[in-house]
């Protein structure tokens, strides 16, 4: 997230990143301007890890940047974590990346065979040497040229001494958002970090834009035509993002219901309680009941001191965090048929086990329903995701998953359902992950780790896909 003119920046900051933690739980950091000088405070863990209190008062300011790691791109080395702060020849520059950049593996080659040095192994590093790049350099439009060399997914924040910009991808994967505080201006990912700090929700950054903001005020242009065939991530209104967000100009939350709603309708069954996986199943589960008019209650009890599981980046972690965070209330399930409702099933492993936990604990029959497609390719722009071995889904049949997770039967939201909420005017979206049509070509770096040094791309994949193993 970015802020302009806002007393105490990093306290600002601070507030912003910790209500959007369920973004990124592996590292934590902002670089704060006081007009002249960048200072930087970053580390591994959560908001509150890194900054306890007392860090705020170091980073005095009225303009910042800030960010929190899941990573997508590269290992969980320090480095890694951003912002990223590199001094250039006409000053300091401070970036924050949201996504996966697709043709960062060819660019970082081509830098570093001219001879310049790279610190980190993400791939939003290539964005500091194009800024730094003589050629780009001497442009007018410096950044716009720079960034229109990026491929991929990408919504990025910058900072300078003076000002801040901030721009997303011309297929607009990644959600932006910005809004006014005071008489200043606030970018963030999603819009749940406005309320807690005051903010008012102004707009979405478009796709192909770049707003830059400075004591001459905001300037907006486009560095890049918008995609024709737009590519918005529908993954952040499946699971991704906050029920109490607006993505791409839509309530999450209501969005959920309606998934519910329609996967009642496609995937109807006789049965005395809907429950929901928690959190991110809640709001499909509402609408499940609403439409099938079967009561919803309380089936798991969730440990909210157990981070989000699915953004951990270890295999070992997340089995562990996914066992222990959920358990079952017999009391409703026992002697009952029982509807459960997830958003996703990626791995499959939680899934066999929680419908494992529920005959346990007496539930006469298990019907699980999925608000979204089944999840079969990959991801590569910003959801790790990265290689088929590790999805349930792929190259298998809905009756065959069934089997595998141990449901009496199953039921999948459809691509038509995804997009009914939206209706013809709506936004694109990518669905790469549930249809394999991917809006921008991978050429390179498919693995998390393809930028890890001593790795080529194909070793890479196997690497990410063995260090993470099935969960
Ligand atoms: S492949 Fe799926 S998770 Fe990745 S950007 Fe597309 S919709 Fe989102």
């Amino acid at each position: 997230m970015a802020v302009f003119d806002v007393e105490r920046a990093a306290d600002v900051i601070h507030d912003g990143l910790f209500a959007q933690q369920h973004r990124g739980q592996e590292g934590a950091g902002m670089v704060v301007s006081d007009g002249q000088r960048l200072q930087l405070h970053k580390g591994p863990g959560l908001v509150q890890e890194v900054f306890p209190g007392d860090r705020l008062v170091d980073l005095p300011g009225r303009l910042g940047i800030g960010h929190v790691r899941y990573s997508t791109c590269g290992g969980d080395r320090a480095q890694n974590i951003q912002p990223l702060l590199a001094e250039c020849a006409d000053g300091p520059w401070a970036i924050a990346h949201n996504g996966n950049l697709t043709n960062a593996a060819q660019l970082r080659r081509a830098y570093q065979q001219s001879g310049s040095i790279f610190h980190t192994t993400t791939d939003s590093e290539v964005l500091v040497h194009l800024l730094a790049d003589p050629y780009y350099r001497s442009r007018i439009h410096r950044v716009g040229r720079a960034l229109a060399e990026l491929q991929g997914a990408f919504a990025f924040v910058l900072l300078t001494p003076d000002s801040i910009l901030a721009a997303r991808d011309p297929h607009g994967f990644k959600p932006l958002v910005l809004g006014t505080l005071g008489q200043g201006f606030v970018v963030a990912s999603e819009s749940c970090a406005f309320r807690p700090i005051g903010a008012r929700y102004l707009r979405d950054i478009e796709p192909g834009e770049l707003v830059t903001i400075n004591r001459d005020g905001l300037a907006s242009y486009q560095f890049a035509e918008p995609a024709a065939h737009g590519a918005q991530c529908v993954f952040e209104l499946v699971y991704f993002a906050r029920p109490d967000s607006l993505v791409f100009g839509h309530n999450v939350h209501q969005v959920r219901v309606r998934y519910g709603m329609r996967l009642a309708q496609e995937h109807p069954v006789e049965a005395d309680v809907v429950i929901p996986i928690p959190d991110s199943g809640m709001s499909a589960a509402i609408g499940y009941s609403r439409a099938s008019g079967i009561p919803l209650d309380m089936g798991f009890i969730r440990n909210h001191y157990i981070g989000r599981t699915f953004i951990m980046p270890e295999a070992g972690k997340r089995a562990t965090g996914a066992d222990r965070k959920l358990s079952v209330l017999p009391e409703t399930v026992a002697g009952r048929r029982v509807v459960v409702v997830d958003d996703s099933i990626v791995r499959g492993n939680t899934a066999r086990k929680r419908i494992a936990l529920l005959r346990e604990c007496g539930a006469t029959e298990v019907h699980v329903r999925i608000s979204c497609p089944p999840t079969r390719h990959p991801c590569f722009y910003g959801i790790d995701f990265a290689t088929s071995e590790e999805l349930l889904a792929a190259g298998r049949g809905v009756e065959e998953i069934r089997g595998s997770i141990g449901a009496d039967s199953l039921g999948y939201l459809s691509e038509e359902g995804l997009l009914e909420p939206f209706g013809a005017g709506g936004p694109r979206f990518c669905r790469a992950c549930f249809n394999g049509d991917y809006p921008v070509p991978v050429t390179d770096g498919r693995g998390k780790l393809a930028l890890e040094s001593g790795l080529t791309c194909e070793s890479s994949a196997r690497a990410a896909a063995t260090r993470k193993g099935a969960s």
